[in-house]
């Protein structure tokens, strides 16, 4: 949107868009620990801070992390001689 601002100059006044919450990429459930900040402010975070610290940790939740972790281990075939 432009702005004419008192010397008379029109300059570009940007609005901010809301960002979106932080969904499961499996279930679609929302996802704790994911910080809804608009880029510039998300740059002040440190990594540790921005998604939990476990695998998958931001993108999938933590009931279907259990569920693909147990399905993983019960894939495993066990060698016996
Ligand atoms: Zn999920």
């Amino acid at each position: 949107m432009y702005k004419r601002i008192p010397s008379g100059v029109a300059v570009a006044h940007y609005e901010l868009r809301n960002v979106n919450v932080a969904k499961c990429s499996a279930c679609g459930a929302q996802l704790g620990g994911v910080p809804r900040l608009n880029p510039s402010s998300l740059r002040k975070l440190a990594k540790t801070e921005k998604r939990p610290e476990r695998i998958y940790g931001g993108t999938l939740c933590r009931r279907c992390l259990a569920n693909i972790l147990r399905e993983a281990v019960r894939a495993i075939k066990l060698h016996r001689s």
